[in-house]
Order: C-alpha cells, then sequence, then structure tokens
C-alpha cells in the first residue's frame, strides 16, 4: 500500500538502504503515522511493544495491502498483544542455543557444521523470531580475541566442514567486520564451505550491493539461506537483489517458518515456493515453529504443515518444495518429516503408498 509521508522520498532515496533504516519506525506511532492510520488503531499492540520493541523499514511496511493485524505482512512486523497473553508451554531460549556453545559465539550441535553468532542486529524485528529474547540486550560485534577463540576452536574440530554465519542478521554488520569473519574462517583448512543466515534479501533487499556481494563470496564457497514467508514479499527490488547474489556467485536457499495466519495453507505456501525458482531461490526448509515465549500463538501444530505438504506434493515443481520440519527441545536437533507414508501392506506383504492422486497403490518389493 502506499505510504504516508511528510516528505516523498525520492526513488532513488527509496532504493537506498541508509535511508530505509534512517526511516525506519520504532514505535506504533511512527508505523501508525507510515500506514496512514490512527496509533489507536494498535491498541492491541501496546503490551507486546512494550516487551519486544517494533522495527520495520518503510520497504516492508509498504508490502502490506491493508493496516489491519491479520494482513500478513503486518502480522509478521507490528506487535500483538498475542505475543504476552497466548503463551503457555513457550520459552524464551527453547532450543537451549545458550548453553550449547563450547567457546562464546559458536555453538556446534551437529558433527560436520557450527553455527557462528555474529550479534543481535536486524533489519526488522520479524514477531515470530526464535531469537527474540535477545532482542533488549546488548550483543556487540565480536571482539577480534572471540574470533580468534572461535578460529581455534575450529581449527581443533576438523570435522566441521561448514560455518554457519548466523545473527540477528551478519548483512547488517559493518562490511569490514563481515569481511574479517569470512576471512577468518575461510582461512581454515579444514572448512570447506559457508552459510550465511540473512533475512535482508527479503526486508531490506537494497542492502545487497556488488560490492557486499563480492564481500560474501571472498572467502571459501559462501551460500546464503535467506527466510521469505510470504509470496507477497517476492518483489522487483528482491529480483534485483537476487540478481547481484546470482552474478556474484552466491547461490541463495530458503527457510520459511510455517505461521498462523501469515501462510497457512497450500495454497499462500505453495505460490510462495514456485515463486522463489523464478527468483534463483531454491525452497531448503519449511519449518514448524519453536514454542518460543514470545512466537507461540504463531504455530500451527505439526499436522497442519504435514497436511499442506501433502496437499502440495505431485501439485508443484519438486524443485519447489522444501523439506518440512522442526527442531526437538533443548537442542536436540532438528527432524525432518515426509507427508508420504507406508499406509499398510498388501496381501504380498509389500507396502501401500498413497499417490499424489490419493490412490492407494502397492510398491513390490
Ligand atoms: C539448523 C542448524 C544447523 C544446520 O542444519 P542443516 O540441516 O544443515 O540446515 C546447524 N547448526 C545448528 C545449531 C542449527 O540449529
Ligand atoms: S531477521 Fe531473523 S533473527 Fe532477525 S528478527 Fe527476523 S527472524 Fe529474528
Amino acid at each position: 500500500m502506499k505510504l504516508n509521508f511528510s516528505t516523498e522520498p525520492s526513488p532513488s532515496q527509496w532504493l537506498n538502504w541508509h535511508w530505509q533504516l534512517e526511516h525506519a519506525a520504532h514505535s506504533i506511532e511512527e508505523a501508525a503515522e507510515l500506514l496512514g492510520v490512527a496509533p489507536e488503531k494498535f491498541a492491541s499492540s501496546r503490551l507486546a511493544a512494550a516487551r519486544y520493541p517494533l522495527f520495520v523499514t518503510p520497504y516492508y511496511l509498504s508490502l502490506a495491502e491493508s493496516a489491519e493485524l491479520s494482513d500478513p505482512i503486518i502480522r509478521q512486523c507490528m506487535p500483538n498483544d498475542d505475543e504476552i497473553n497466548c503463551q503457555q508451554g513457550g520459552a524464551p531460549d527453547a532450543l537451549a542455543e545458550d548453553a550449547t556453545s563450547p567457546v562464546p559465539r559458536l555453538v556446534h550441535r551437529y558433527t560436520d557444521r557450527a553455527l557462528f553468532v555474529t550479534g543481535n542486529i536486524c533489519a526488522m524485528h520479524c514477531r515470530h523470531c526464535m531469537r527474540k529474547r535477545d532482542w533488549c540486550k546488548m550483543l556487540p560485534l565480536p571482539t577480534d580475541d572471540e574470533l580468534a577463540a572461535a578460529v581455534e576452536y575450529l581449527k581443533s574440530h576438523g570435522e566441521v566442514r561448514e560455518v554457519l554465519i548466523s545473527g540477528g542478521d551478519p548483512l547488517m554488520l559493518p562490511e569490514e567486520s563481515l569481511e574479517k569473519i569470512i576471512k577468518a574462517f575461510s582461512a581454515v583448512p579444514s572448512v570447506e564451505m559457508l552459510r550465511i543466515g540473512s533475512r535482508v534479501p527479503c526486508v531490506l533487499p537494497m542492502r545487497i550491493t556488488p560490492r557486499l556481494a563480492a564481500i560474501i563470496s571472498s572467502g571459501k564457497p559462501a551460500w546464503l539461506a535467506t527466510h521469505f514467508n510470504h509470496p507477497r514479499e517476492l518483489t522487483q527490488q528482491v529480483s534485483d537483489a537476487c540478481g547481484i547474489l546470482n552474478r556474484g556467485g552466491v547461490p541463495i536457499v530458503n527457510q520459511s517458518v510455517l505461521l498462523k495466519g501469515v501462510n497457512d495453507n497450500a495454497e499462500t505456501l505453495g505460490k510462495l515456493f514456485t515463486s522463489l525458482l523464478r527468483y534463483y531461490i531454491k525452497p531448503y526448509y519449511l519449518f514448524h515453529g519453536d514454542p518460543i515465549e514470545g512466537a507461540m500463538h504463531f504455530r500451527t501444530g505439526i499436522e497442519a504443515g504435514l497436511k499442506i505438504m501433502d496437499e502440495l506434493r505431485g501439485r508443484i515443481s519438486g524443485m519447489a518444495l522444501p523439506a518440512f520440519a522442526f527442531d526437538l527441545p533443548d537442542g536436540n536437533g532438528k527432524i525432518r518429516l515426509q507427508p508420504e507414508k507406508i499406509l499398510g501392506r498388501d496381501e504380498n506383504g509389500a507396502p501401500i503408498f498413497k499417490s499424489w492422486q490419493k490412490k492407494e497403490i502397492s510398491y513390490p518389493n
């Protein structure tokens, strides 16, 4: 929708990421003004905004079709008092990320992959964020000592082939810091590749510049794992950003979160997944929401996700289908679930499956 500005931005201002961040909304009042509605419209956002601060760029807000809390864009960026009131069973750190660090900032959960946390700055505060517990903490840039300790750990753990660089959002780091981190991990001989987790291509696509792409690809082969949840997030700016990454040699995968009231139906997700391929983004995961305090109201239940995956299989390109997955509590790792399952056995003992057209077919061994 068209936003409301006291002075209308020029097209070059709109496409400038500094301008977007300088004009980001940090309060209900600022967001309501941009949306051209009275702040009272967001009366049921006050408690949540006080606990988990609002932060959204004009670019992302402009993707909304209305200022209603039910709009899938508004639902991802505007506080909602459900974040405080409907949170039974949630924990701030349900995946025990804080407890599984061998050295500060490094989470080594799977044998051949380790995850490095760069900070807690993002280009938006996504209301469903699994790390929203950290929004109000000051997590400064990694110091040289912290980076050196992580590098030492990786050198003495030659089984780690892949380093995930996460945050916050690593693409919000100053370019020198990002470059230093990429160089440091790339210099470890046993590290074969990097994976950068960033929502910047979705919420601040103008931040993707040829210079940034050059930094990302300046070390070991680097993939970008991004985070789109709704087809309306795919715009001309996203297409431009993906083009830059592509030409810069950075392949992109997407990790969506299944979110109640945003994308919890086969039509929306089918459109998202097939559209992503046109932007050269491979759908990689569809995550069921973690039991995170402040994000419980987005959870759908695993069965709802399996049902959607079952409706999509066979109907859309196999390349567009991500793996449906969730994380076990307390850092016990990811589980992938397939909607296809063995329904039973026929008279010869062969397993029976349900085809994508819902026919029961047995598969002789
Ligand atoms: C998700 C995750 C990974 C990566 O898992 P993949 O299945 O390879 O995407 C690595 N480390 C941690 C701590 C994770 O949570
Ligand atoms: S960009 Fe990622 S880490 Fe940052 S607020 Fe959004 S979901 Fe959380």
